[in-house]
């Protein structure tokens, strides 16, 4: 940590600003400030950055630009958004083609309000910025000593905003290997994901169109099953299934991009058909060009056995396994 306290690295981003904002941050650097006396270094890489520093308002030209500078960064990282445009779009909030402050596109951890914001204050931003950087620190450490302690459980309607959250950060990397964010994991909305606890697959199928599904509230067994993979309290994976007849259908597997190569996803899995111990053959899809998904289905006895077209950049590949059944004497 001493590293990033001492010389933190920046990566500053201007997203539509009027260029006063930028004029005042490229000001800390010259003479007058010189912030790399102490330490502060401007650099152009965003995978040698621990800060994230944007000015202006997010238009939809910066927007894809700014999503894929964050996810560039490596974890943790912290966001500081300059000036008001870069806070809340400020006079130009209500244009036609301005989204808002950063936050409407990533997540923010410090505010340095001002028009222009002043050096003084970008100074101050940055210095507080770096115990947002330790506090990440230390709590990622925290959750890496315990890694051998995970444990799997069934999650529950109110887990839903804490899986979202999981689910935005893991499916960046799908995102930016297809170079396409319309996935279904990272357009779902919290609503639909609550929506997901209630829903009875099974029942929906078995109805015809229009006529609303009998509800017995006592039968839970047709719900979609959740299991999330906890350390020290926080949801690092999650994956979900539900059966219809012999099938059962699992989806979303979900490892928190810091944990991945731990074996957590592989459990995920063997968790979610233990769910279904009634089913004989299990189903689930992924991308085509997902290799590691494809090589950990492989693993665990899965075979491809069609693919089918989602979108011109994405074919999803389906995956089944039969279970091998105990004889019974
Ligand atoms: S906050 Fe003011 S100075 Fe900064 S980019 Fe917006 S309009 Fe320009």
């Amino acid at each position: 940590m001493t590293g990033f306290r001492e010389s933190p690295w920046i990566m500053h981003y201007d997203a539509s600003s009027c260029n006063g904002c930028d004029i005042e941050t490229l000001a800390c650097l010259t003479p007058l400030y010189d912030v790399e006396r102490l330490g502060v270094i401007n650099t152009g890489n965003p995978k040698h950055a621990d800060i994230f520093l944007v000015t202006g308002a997010v238009n939809e030209q910066s927007k894809d630009v700014i999503k894929n500078i964050y996810h560039q960064l490596p974890e943790p990282k912290v966001v500081v958004a300059v000036g008001i445009c870069a806070c809340t779009g400020g006079i130009f909030r209500d244009c036609y083609n301005v989204s808002g402050g950063v936050d409407s596109v990533i997540p923010v951890d410090l505010y340095v309000p001002g028009c222009a914001a002043r050096p003084e204050a970008i100074i101050d931003g940055v210095v507080k910025s770096l115990d947002v950087l330790e506090q990440k620190q230390r709590e990622m450490a925290a959750l890496a000593d315990c890694i051998d302690r995970v444990v799997y459980l069934r999650a529950e309607r109110r887990d839903a905003p804490e899986i979202l959250a999981l689910q935005k950060v893991a499916y960046q990397s799908e995102a930016e290997l297809y170079g396409d964010d319309s996935l279904p994991a990272l357009q779902q909305t919290l609503e639909d994901l609550e929506k997901d606890f209630e829903r009875r697959p099974a029942r929906e199928a078995s109805v015809p169109d229009g006529r609303a599904a009998v509800d017995h509230p006592q039968d839970q067994s047709d719900r979609i099953v959740f299991i999330k993979a906890v350390v020290n309290g926080k949801i690092i994976g999650s994956i979900r299934g539900y059966a219809i007849e012999d099938t059962a259908y699992l989806s979303r597997m979900t490892v928190h991009p810091y944990f991945r190569g731990r074996g957590i996803g592989r459990r995920l899995l063997q968790e979610i058909e233990q769910a279904f111990p009634q089913n004989r053959r299990f189903e689930t899809k992924t991308g085509h060009q997902s290799k590691r998904n494809h090589f950990q289905l492989a693993k665990l006895g899965y075979s491809r056995y069609k693919t089918e077209p989602f979108n011109p950049t994405v074919t999803w590949v389906y995956f089944q396994k039969e279970r091998k059944l105990q004889p019974q004497h």
